[in-house]
């Protein structure tokens, strides 16, 4: 790739996923059940991730085409302007990219220590004597760990999955109900694969950590999990009015739960929108949302694959060197490369544009 097509890359993948973003945050309230948001970001958070890979290793169709204005002269200044904006890009991502990287290495180490020192794995006995019914399966492998700091309840998911209750939570003389509530929101947590969300979710964060979008995405997926969570243990629990009390006394003895893992109550103000969210089912109760809601997810689904395939080719005509004789841009080097390596020939190259010619110049920066 020459510096015009990473800057052309760079400028247009941010574009993309905050559309993406908008798009979810949108569908989302569109569909009724949290369950079918989460849905939504996990294809979200997916199509992301996809759009990355794809803005990097395959060509893609210029719908806007650069207005080709230019001198040579401001087109030689704009081009060696890309190319100094890259290079400063190029580091300062990587350094941002470092970072994060290195702040989740060290969280992950915290919590390794955290679970061999200050946790200890519940016994049989224990477990046994849990509140849950028949219907609650336990998935396979489950580690059950008691912790014996005071924290909020969590689950976390690497090899295998674990859910961590503070001590105070099994004392006799705490309210049966309570820990009944935290087991079924963590085992529903674990049952729909909301660590993978989570951890699809922090991939985005590591790889687009400057992007104001995926912040805003990755608060509003960690609501919708918690909402869905807390819908599913508020109806098979007793009521949603219990449910609330469970809520509240989690956010009254609130102290964090480490980062990166699915904490039952991290903050204050989500507990908040929880209790709101919660109550406004009660209100709702007697909708027929069921059969509604199963049209409006596939509907959104399929709205959100069909935006992400033409978000895909929307590029901004920031590439000085894009030819006006193709629509085409052409495949970056790296993929091209592959392909020639499999006898499939593809083009690499800009095709010759009598505006200018500054393919030497770009060349020239490859080398
Ligand atoms: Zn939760």
């Amino acid at each position: 790739m020459n510096a015009s097509q990473l800057f052309e890359t760079v400028a247009s993948l941010p574009l993309q996923v905050l559309i993406v973003v908008i798009a979810v945050v949108l569908l989302s309230r569109f569909v009724d059940q949290a369950a079918s948001s989460c849905r939504l970001w996990t294809i979200g958070f997916l199509s992301i991730l996809g759009l990355i890979a794809v803005g990097f290793m395959f060509p893609h169709l210029r719908l806007i085409q650069n207005g080709g204005g230019l001198s040579e002269s401001a087109a030689r200044t704009l081009f060696v302007a890309q190319v100094w904006f890259v290079k400063i890009m190029a580091v300062v991502w990587i350094i941002g990219f470092s970072g994060v990287l290195l702040r989740r290495l060290g969280r992950m180490i915290v919590l390794s220590q955290f679970f061999s020192q200050r946790c200890r794995v519940m016994t049989d006995e224990e477990i046994s004597t849990l509140p849950l019914g028949d219907q609650d399966a336990l998935p396979e492998g489950l580690r059950l760990l008691v912790s014996f700091d005071a924290h909020g309840p969590f689950c976390w998911q690497l090899q295998r999955p674990t859910i961590v209750l503070p001590s105070c939570l099994l004392r006799e003389d705490e309210d049966e109900d309570v820990l009944r509530h935290v087991l079924l929101h963590e085992l529903e947590h674990l049952r729909t694969n909301h660590p993978l969300q989570h951890f699809l979710q922090g991939a985005c964060n590591a790889l687009l950590w400057f992007h104001p979008a995926i912040w805003w995405a990755a608060r509003n997926a960690e609501l919708t999990r918690e909402f869905h969570c807390d819908e599913v243990a508020a109806n098979a629990g007793n009521t949603i009015a219990s449910y609330l009390k469970t809520l509240a006394k989690i956010a009254e003895q609130n102290r964090a739960a480490p980062t990166c893992t699915l904490a039952f109550g991290r903050r204050k103000s989500a507990i908040i929108r929880r209790t709101e969210h919660l109550v406004s089912r009660i209100e709702s109760k007697g909708d027929q949302r069921s059969s509604r809601d199963q049209r409006r997810t596939s509907l959104a689904i399929g709205c959100l694959f069909l935006l992400v395939l033409v978000v895909s080719q929307l590029w901004l005509p920031v590439n000085v060197l894009a030819s006006s004789r193709t629509r085409v841009s052409p495949w970056p080097n790296w993929t091209a490369e592959i392909l020639h390596d499999f006898g499939v020939s593809v083009r690499d190259y800009e095709r010759f544009d009598a505006r200018h010619d500054l393919n030497v110049l770009a060349s020239d920066d490859e080398d």
